[in-house]
């Protein structure tokens, strides 16, 4: 039976990586059902709603998306797509491993880092304000619920998958009343898990360490904006943002999605790198327990990247998307889908 799906292409580089992506999981043999929906600028042409209700119905319907990145107006306009769909389906956790392909040469090569970002609330709850001219307020919100949520996650997710640490980051020492709830609600749930170490960092410090030395760290646990910004930084360990991928996971659904933005310098020119939305379609994969295609994407992923002929620009080939989509598609017909024994989570 067709796994139903919902697609989001989004704007600028999205589609062009969307669609390179579908190709591919396609390639593998598992069927799908895609119900595709603009979002964003682009429906508000076609149905005068930033998030049209039948996008909203088809996530209620499917419970798992897969989305490209849709611009968010710097400054003034209408509201992250990406948060609203986020409160929408509380999807609260984001979950952004970040790992090196074997044949990308980094400076950092076998970073093995996962960071849990809390998608709610702190400075994304949006409540700003104009106290009077010349003065504006933004509210940072964190709750008891979402912090001990957030965590509860991560600790989960740590102990499922045999992870060994965990540092919660803030800035607790300014931020005391907010920083400091997320931290003690991280610290009571670390209890209820002993056999994982855990221990806390402040955000600054967090930078500069993680620069020095990645390795010291296994898993993040960050509030909204540090996550944000922290997994810009990881995604440079192992090659940039063209390579890693995303996920938002709440009680009822998921969406997949890569940690870049629209990229509109390249958007239309057909450059883009699609592997981070691959691989957030990897993660979709074994989320569907289709864990077989999951690793035949894999080793496809292995061969076009060791090759080094059809890569794109972003690591240092000269491929285009399109290209590198085909020559996806080439290895996923000529490498035998692997046996079943991978047990790992891959990406
Ligand atoms: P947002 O704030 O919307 O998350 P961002 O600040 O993370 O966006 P991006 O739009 O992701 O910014 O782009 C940052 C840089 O990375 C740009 O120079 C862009 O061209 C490059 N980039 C992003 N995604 C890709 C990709 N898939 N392939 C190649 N280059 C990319």
């Amino acid at each position: 039976m067709a796994h139903k799906v919902t697609l989001i292409p989004g704007d600028g580089i999205g589609p062009e990586v969307v669609n390179a992506t579908v190709r591919i999981l396609e390639a593998t043999g598992v069927k799908f059902a895609w119900e595709s929906f603009a979002a964003g600028a682009e429906a508000y042409e076609k149905y005068h709603e930033y998030i049209p209700k039948e996008l909203i119905e088809s996530i209620e319907r499917t419970c798992v998306g897969l989305k490209g990145p849709v611009t968010t107006p710097i400054g003034g306009g209408f509201s992250s797509i990406n948060v609203a769909l986020r409160r929408q389906f509380e999807l609260f956790a984001n979950f952004r491993p970040i790992r090196n392909l074997p044949a990308v040469p980094t400076r950092y090569p076998g970073v093995d880092l996962v960071v849990i970002r809390e998608n709610t609330e702190g400075l994304y709850s949006g409540i700003e304000h104009e106290v009077v001219p010349g003065v504006v307020e933004s509210l940072k919100i964190i709750t008891e619920k979402a912090s001990t949520r957030i965590s509860r996650f991560a600790f989960e997710y740590a102990r499922k998958n045999h992870r060994k640490k965990i540092h919660a980051i803030h800035k607790a020492n300014i931020m005391k009343l907010s920083d400091g709830l997320f931290i003690r609600c991280s610290r009571s749930v670390s209890k209820e898990y002993p056999e994982i170490t855990y221990g806390e960092h402040i955000v600054d410090n967090t930078c500069m360490q993680l620069v020095m030395n990645p390795y010291q760290y296994d898993m993040l646990l960050l509030e909204n904006l540090y996550g944000d910004i922290i997994s810009d930084l990881c995604a440079a360990f192992v090659g940039g943002l063209g390579l890693v991928p995303g996920a938002n996971f709440g009680h009822q659904c998921a969406i997949f999605e890569a940690v870049h933005g629209s990229a509109p310098d390249i958007a239309g020119k057909d450059i883009a790198n699609p592997t981070a939305v691959l691989r957030s379609g990897i993660l979709m994969l074994r989320h569907l327990g289709e864990d077989n295609a999951a690793n035949h994407i894999r080793l496809a992923l292995e061969k076009v990247y060791g090759e080094k002929k059809h890569t794109t620009r972003d690591v240092g080939g000269t491929a285009g998307t399109t290209e590198f989509a085909d020559a996806m598609v080439d290895a996923l017909h000529t490498i035998p889908p692997p046996e079943p024994v991978l047990q790992e989570v891959e990406i």
